[in-house]
């Protein structure tokens, strides 16, 4: 089988366990939404995963999709990008996530490019998002990143600290809050993992009442390859999928 088959019955196959934990949650598949993670494979793997139907993207790392975007987008490489208010995104009809850590001074040239970050992780850089948005006449979407496992390696608020800065998000008017964004804890098994979406569900059910209404908590992006199944079955919105993607093709 070549690399774009295996990409695409990878694909098929991961869309229908989506679909199955959605139907045990209550929910159905378009509930979900399931960004593919490029951050293992190159350009032309990703370019097999958007021909089989994925739109939304997800890299880690900043420089990395400034690569993959410019590669993927007639814009990347005539025309500067739109700013992202627009409904358009850039790119094709690309939707490109953000999920690892974003350095304030990277803000500026990924901001244009990015449909969502997921890893909103600190005051400051949330700041430095509406600064850019501003400047962009645009606005920038993002979740709050949420250290619920308590593992000192990770980025994230602490679940304590959510109730003081959601009032501050408010002020900040190019910065549309959508909801939370978290990662399991590394050790552990899936009921482990059940353990900590839980949480960060719980979490959002009681910040919700002392919610500014400029801030919203509709989105939890929960769940990777391992545990999307169970992150979904918890109420996930958003998983973030890469390697079960790319199983059995070279990287
Ligand atoms: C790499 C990564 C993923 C995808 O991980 P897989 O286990 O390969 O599915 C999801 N979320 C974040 C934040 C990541 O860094």
């Amino acid at each position: 089988m070549g690399r774009e088959e295996r990409i695409a019955e990878n694909l098929t196959a991961i869309q229908q366990r989506v679909a199955d934990a959605a139907e045990r949650s209550g929910r159905t598949a378009a509930d979900v939404t399931l960004v593919g993670v490029t951050k293992y494979v190159g350009v032309p793997e990703t370019e097999a995963l958007i021909a089989a139907g994925c739109r939304d993207l997800g890299e880690s790392r900043p420089q990395e999709l400034w690569a993959k975007a410019a590669a993927l987008s007639d814009l990347g490489r005539s025309a500067p990008a739109p700013a992202p208010a627009r409904a358009d995104p850039p790119g094709a009809g690309l939707r490109w996530h953000l999920i690892g850590h974003l350095q304030r001074n990277k803000v500026k040239r990924t901001l244009p490019l990015l449909w969502l970050t997921h890893s909103g992780d600190s005051l400051r850089l949330l700041k430095a998002l509406d600064q850019s948005a501003t400047a962009l006449q645009g606005c920038a979407r993002v979740l709050l990143e949420v250290n619920i496992s308590g593992d000192d390696a990770k980025h994230g608020f602490a679940p304590d600290e959510l109730p003081v800065i959601l009032p501050q998000l408010a002020e900040l008017k190019q910065l549309h809050v959508q909801g939370l964004m978290a990662m399991a804890r590394l050790a552990g098994d899936a009921e482990a993992a059940r353990r900590d979406f839980a949480a960060l569900r719980e979490l959002r059910d009681r910040l919700r009442p002392g919610c500014p209404a400029e801030v919203g908590l509709d989105q939890l992006s929960m769940g990777m390859s391992r545990d999307f199944e169970v992150a979904i079955e918890e109420g996930a919105t958003m998983v973030r999928v890469g390697s079960a993607l790319f199983e059995g093709v070279a990287g």
